[in-house]
């Protein structure tokens, strides 16, 4: 049985450390803030952008939640995010994605002051982290990371495969496993043989959004299992992209879903804001 890799108490132990950077900035009179843009009526994303506030409220962070109407247009977007750039009160911005789709979600991602760009999007972020010079690390990809070191996880020379290619998972997550020294492979919907590429896997990381996707006969035996995907199933219930039942018998760790990789996005998030303000305050 695979070991299972407690996310929820992880990011506990990220956010426990943030706390303490945002007391010792209060008692130099730096309060550090995020401030969440939400556009329209998601569902998901609301429940995002609530599991945000009250990581912020934990840490002993502040947070703006700015809500804004389904019909918003792109001019109205970007001059609250300008609005917001301008306000030194605050450290963090993130605009919720998916935005409504009449609106240029790369424009907007760009508006953003990309020291206060807390989700690593903006492309002066997305440049740098490219080059190996990253301030900045994407949440989803570098929580997955930490939650690996953590685990005691060997990633040098590891034969890491990612499956999925987004500019918010997949392709930050095969950088900074290189940057681990991993030897990466990424697949998509594309990818020929899929199966006989992850079970080649030492670390096998799934950000595609299919429920239970990969199966047992696609894993290596005794590897490193990631789950990224967060599905809704017809029940309401949520699943991964992993079939875990199945999974967890083959596979040496296994991150749960929930209680895996989502958590630990929320805390990486934390830790962008606190690092965000520390490097404002200087
Ligand atoms: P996306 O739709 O942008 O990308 C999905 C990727 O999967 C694509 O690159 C596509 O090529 C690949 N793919 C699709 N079908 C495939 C197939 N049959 N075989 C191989 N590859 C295939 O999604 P995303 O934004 O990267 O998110 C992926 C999943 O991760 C979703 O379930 C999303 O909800 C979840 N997610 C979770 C967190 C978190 O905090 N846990 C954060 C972001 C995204």
């Amino acid at each position: 049985m695979a070991i299972l890799i407690d996310g929820k108490a992880i990011a506990a132990d990220v956010k426990a450390g943030v706390a303490e950077k945002c007391a010792a900035l209060k008692e130099k009179g730096i309060e550090p803030a995020l401030a969440v843009i939400l556009v329209g009526e998601d569902p998901a994303s609301q429940v995002y952008v609530r599991n945000k506030a009250r990581a912020c409220k934990a840490c002993g962070m502040k947070s703006h939640v700015i809500r804004m109407p389904e019909e918003t247009t792109q001019e109205e977007l970007i001059a609250k995010i300008r609005e917001i750039n301008a306000d030194d009160a605050i450290h963090g911005l993130l605009i919720q994605l998916p935005l409504p789709k009449h609106l240029d979600e790369a424009a907007a991602l760009s508006e953003v002051d990309w020291k206060k760009d807390v989700d690593g999007f903006h492309l002066m972020n997305a440049g740098a982290l490219l080059s190996g010079q990253a301030s900045v690390l994407p949440c989803t990809p570098a929580g997955c990371i930490e939650l690996l070191k953590r685990s005691g996880v060997e990633l040098k020379g590891a034969n890491a495969v990612v499956i999925g290619r987004s500019n918010i998972v997949g392709k930050p997550m095969a950088l900074l496993l290189l940057q681990e020294n991993c030897t990466v492979t990424v697949c998509h919907s594309k990818t020929k043989n899929l199966g006989e590429i992850t079970k080649n896997a030492d670390i096998l990381v799934a950000a595609i959004g299919r429920a239970k996707f990969v199966k047992a006969d696609m894993i290596k035996p005794g590897a490193a299992v990631i789950d990224v995907g967060i599905n809704r199933l017809e029940d309401g219930t949520l699943a991964g992209d992993v079939d875990f039942e199945e999974a967890e018998k083959v596979a040496g760790w296994i991150t749960p879903v929930p209680g895996g990789v989502g958590p630990m996005t929320i805390a990486m998030l934390m830790e962008n804001t606190v690092r965000a303000a520390e490097a404002q305050a200087k």
